[in-house]
């Protein structure tokens, strides 16, 4: 499959940021800052180009993408990992013991520090773990800052499906975290929270059907959507 070689390039540089700060976060807690910052990141970019950062940026979806799948089964994704109560059943613990943590550092520095630390080890941990059976970026599906982002900016973004679309399929297959463009073509747009923006399936698709949106306003998108809400 192709993909853009701006987005593989980006992403090789973003990944060793991952066993970075979770090993170097041990000794030098302060590295939990980059974890913040990123955070940050994620949260401006999404207000202009949806989960993009996802699918370019985030070094934990990098380092799934590049360096777990090299060991990955790669079996299709488990349906609970797209079941909107279990991403928010995640989304409120992992958020409860972050919160917790930051109040007991009592506005220590490195005791914060040491939380980011902590919330990226647990979390690649368990991205490890279910992304070595599953494809490698199921996290991705069911990761908080992905909740996250669906109630900030679900409908920015998009990616619109032409009606010259024919259903062949590919561009599921090129996509890292199993969302199917195609399917989406009576609506003109995927409206799916989990696509990351990534532009593999774009770059796959045999009638260029697919293109990020330039215009237009998709119908069946909203925040309450992305809540599970309607
Ligand atoms: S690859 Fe293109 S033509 Fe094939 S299903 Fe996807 S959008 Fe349609
Ligand atoms: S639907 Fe396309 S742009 Fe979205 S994540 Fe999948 S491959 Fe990437």
């Amino acid at each position: 499959m192709k993909e853009k070689r701006s987005r593989r390039i980006t992403q090789w540089i973003m990944a060793p940021l991952v066993p970075l700060v979770i090993v170097g976060g041990y000794f030098w807690p302060y590295l939990g800052y980059v974890a913040l910052a990123m955070m940050l990141l994620m949260f401006i970019l999404t207000l202009f180009r949806g989960r993009f950062y996802c699918g370019w940026i985030c070094a934990m979806g990098a380092f799934h993408e590049r360096v777990l799948a090299l060991v990955s089964r790669k079996r299709n994704m488990l349906p609970v990992f797209k079941a909107k109560w279990f991403r928010w059943l995640l989304f409120i613990l992992m958020m409860g013991i972050l919160a917790m943590r930051l109040i007991s550092a009592e506005g220590d520095p490195a005791k914060i520090g040491a939380a980011f630390v902590m919330m990226w080890t647990l979390s690649t941990g368990l991205a490890i773990f279910i992304g070595f059976f599953w494809q490698p970026r199921s996290w991705c599906a069911i990761c908080p800052m992905a909740t996250f982002q669906g109630v900030i900016a679900p409908c920015n973004y998009l990616l619109q499906v032409a009606p010259s679309c024919k259903g062949c399929g590919i561009c599921r297959k090129s996509c890292p975290i199993e969302t199917n463009p195609g399917s989406f073509k009576a609506q003109g747009f995927v409206t799916s929270g989990d696509c990351m923006r990534c532009g593999n399936c774009v770059v796959n698709c045999p009638v260029k059907a697919l293109e990020f949106q330039t215009s237009g306003q998709a119908k069946g998108c909203s925040v309450l959507g992305s809540l599970g809400l309607k």
